[in-house]
């Protein structure tokens, strides 16, 4: 009822302050090279910009690296928080640039708690080192994926082998040539109790019959490293590429998505500061009927709704990651739930009032603005869309005990009185 949270480590403290250094010094001077690179390598181009590699080897050397994995860091989530938090001001670069970015980090954690130690020593040792990257294939076209034991693609045994067959799409991180592994998800027993028909198993790229298609954009942008259409047609992988065992692939991706998704929320929370900076200098320079705009109440009252959204969101973001902490992924699921659903819809808010106040440009590709929107309101859909987190947190509190026996209604009660 009263969490106290513990003061941070003098580690978490050293980080945050070199993580803010490195966003000053390195990160937002690299952006132009990083938007420059793109541009000119064309839609189509999924390679990463050679910055993004200069910046991962200037913040190994700031010991800046790994710093989403307790067991590598040391730190807690909740020291983690307001680190990742930084990153998201610069998402398509700072993430990368300590090696805390989506998808591999929660194929990291994935392989880290349940992967053996041969599946470690060649997937996540590359992973951890930043050679390599990896993509997590659940979603199909065919199929409500937000449920997902409706997943259809087929893992067969045969002998020593898996037979693979299925199709994919949204498979983030897929078309990054650097890409080298697919953890894939499908039905190894569709006759078993609903939740124990699906298993994992990892895929390498370049196994016979994985086909990645094309790259979905996002409101009309190409992400980098893409989000595919991947075809598997008789893929066959070892029965040793299991990831935990079979059947448990439903436990192992809610185990996955519980610190990817509050990960992501950590660093949505960047953006919104960012959007919410863009807001207050706009609003200070851009003058019209004869004043600055921020002379304008709407305007002013939109900044601090805005600040307000913020501090509320990036409270429940903390909260559950001090739950995470303190007792687990299991008993964070409703917060992280609740912070899942809150911050990507304050976050668009925020970006909302600043494209706003930004008039015609805010629409343009000449800020971030409008690539900020785009990945945070489909973040509303993706690690699950808001609807089926709010069926569980419904259910949840449908189902909780309640703390007082109350009385029926005041009105009855009032009406007894009379009597
Ligand atoms: C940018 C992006 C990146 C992604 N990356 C990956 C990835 O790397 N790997 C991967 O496997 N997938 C990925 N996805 C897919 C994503 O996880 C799915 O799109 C998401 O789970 C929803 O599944 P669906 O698209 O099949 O929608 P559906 O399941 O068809 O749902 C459609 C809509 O139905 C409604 N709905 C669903 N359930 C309920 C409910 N209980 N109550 C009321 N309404 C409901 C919601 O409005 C929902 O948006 C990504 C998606 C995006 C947009």
């Amino acid at each position: 009822m009263y969490p106290a949270y513990p003061a941070p480590s003098d580690a978490a403290v050293r980080h945050h302050e070199a993580m803010l250094a490195f966003m000053r010094e390195e990160v937002f001077p690299a952006e132009a090279a990083y938007e420059s690179y793109r541009h000119q390598a064309g839609e189509g181009d999924h390679t990463a910009p050679p910055v993004i590699e200069d910046l991962k080897a200037k913040a190994r050397e700031r010991g800046l690296w790994n710093l989403f994995l307790p067991s590598e860091s040391g730190l807690t989530q909740l020291e983690y928080a307001p680190i990742a938090e930084l990153s998201g001001w610069s998402n398509e670069l700072a993430p990368e640039a300590i090696n805390c970015q989506a998808p591999d980090t929660g194929n990291m954690e994935l392989l880290h708690l349940i992967g053996t130690e041969a599946q470690q020593a060649e997937w996540l040792a590359p992973l951890l080192a930043g050679e390599i990257r990896s993509a997590f294939a659940m979603t199909e076209p065919r199929v409500a994926s937000s449920d997902a034991t409706n997943v259809e693609t087929r893992i067969v045994r045969d002998g020593d082998e898996y037979v693979i067959n299925g199709r994919k799409w949204w498979i983030s991180g897929a078309a990054d040539p650097r890409c080298r592994v697919l953890i894939v998800m499908g039905k190894t027993d569709p006759d078993a109790e609903t939740h124990r028909q699906q298993s994992m198993v990892i895929v390498p790229v370049d196994t016979p019959g994985v086909d990645v298609q094309r790259s979905l954009p996002v409101f009309g942008r190409q992400d980098q490293h893409g989000h595919c259409e991947v075809q598997l047609s008789d893929v066959r992988v070892p029965v040793t590429n299991v990831l935990g065992e079979e059947g448990g692939g439903f436990a192992a991706a809610q185990a996955r998505l519980g610190p990817g998704r509050i990960h992501h929320v950590m660093r949505a929370l960047g953006a919104g500061e960012r959007a919410l900076a863009m807001m207050v200098s706009r609003a200070q320079e851009r003058r019209a009927f004869g004043g600055p705009l921020s002379d304008q109440s709407a305007v002013r009252e939109r900044i601090a709704e805005s600040r307000i959204e913020l501090e509320q969101a990036r409270a429940l973001c903390h909260h559950a990651a001090f739950v995470v902490d303190s007792e687990g992924n299991k008993a964070a699921r409703h917060l992280i739930a609740a912070a899942k659903v809150a911050v990507p819809r304050a976050v668009t808010s925020v970006v909302d009032r600043a494209i706003q106040l930004h008039g015609g440009a805010g629409v343009t590709d000449s800020t971030p603005l409008a690539m900020m929107y785009g990945w945070h309101r489909a973040m509303r859909i993706f690690d699950g869309p808001d609807e089926a987190h709010l069926t569980t947190l419904a259910r949840a509190e449908l189902g909780r005990e309640p703390l007082f026996d109350l009385p029926p209604s005041i009105f009855d009660q009032s009406r007894t009185v009379e009597q």
